[in-house]
């Protein structure tokens, strides 16, 4: 606790004395551009690995970065997205899952949380569609890949109870919405991105300027509720192709997700 005294400290001495400002001009309201939704693991820092300032992201986060499906629960996930639409106005919505999530390991061994955490096995409830997906697609699967895939696919999954909700539904089909989906590796850095648009392309390992990337390829909005990405794709990996293909109209499955580091 000394610590964070002391950080408390000097982000009032030292930060905010310089950026005063920014804390001004945030004193009169709120315009964050994207809505965030990740975990509450303490390596993930939304404000960190994205190089925003505060005011610029508006964030929800919970064990797992799940949302209930629409109706589920009345809990605050439903009315934060609720707010980040309809009152600030936010266009793009982030799912970001990451490496070693401990909610993800907890969701592959259910069981071993009945008894110590009643609590977060009845929130794994909502990441029910992961776990089924799981054992009927990825058989073959132990360890660390399970682990690797598990969070992925959770990522797809928390954007299909995203998709439940009427506000969400009702932007995604006038194409006012676009829901990236992404995973962060806390050992390297990188941000995998998951399109369903580019899947033609061949990924490769080449350094593009996301600035001129962004103004050439314009982000195409969501047709059919089709999750997309402004993000150029540096390297494809996992989710292979036998993943979604079956299972839902929603993503075009010959795509995994690529990194972006
Ligand atoms: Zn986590």
């Amino acid at each position: 606790m000394r610590k964070i005294l002391k950080g408390l400290h000097q982000f009032q001495t030292n930060y905010f004395s310089s950026h005063r400002e920014m804390f001004e001009q945030l004193a009169m309201g709120q315009h964050p551009r994207i809505l965030f939704i990740t975990c509450s693991d303490s390596r993930i820092d939304p404000n960190l690995i994205t190089q925003t300032e505060p005011g610029e992201l508006f964030i929800i986060r919970n064990a797992g970065n799940i949302i209930p499906p629409y109706g589920a629960t009345n809990g605050g996930e439903g009315a934060t997205i609720e707010y980040a639409i309809k009152a600030l106005g936010i266009r793009d919505i982030i799912v970001c899952g990451h490496s070693h999530c401990g909610a993800i390991k907890g969701l592959l061994q259910l069981d071993n949380l009945t008894e110590e955490m009643p609590l977060v096995r009845d929130w794994l409830k909502y990441a029910e569609g992961t776990r089924q997906l799981l054992k009927e697609n990825y058989k073959g699967y132990e360890g660390e890949d399970l682990l690797t895939v598990a969070i992925e696919e959770n990522v797809l999954t928390q954007i299909d109870n995203l998709r439940t909700y009427p506000i969400i539904h009702a932007k995604l089909y006038s194409g006012q919405l676009n829901i990236h989906a992404w995973v962060y590796k806390i050992e390297t850095g990188g941000v995998y991105v998951y399109s369903a648009e580019r899947c033609s392309i061949q990924a490769e390992h080449h350094e593009v300027d996301i600035d001129e990337f962004e103004a050439a390829v314009p982000s195409p909005p969501i047709l059919d509720g089709k999750i997309t990405s402004s993000l150029p794709l540096l390297e494809t990996m996992t989710l292979p192709d036998m993943a979604r293909k079956s299972s839902s109209s929603t993503y075009d499955l010959s795509v995994g997700f690529s990194s972006h580091e």
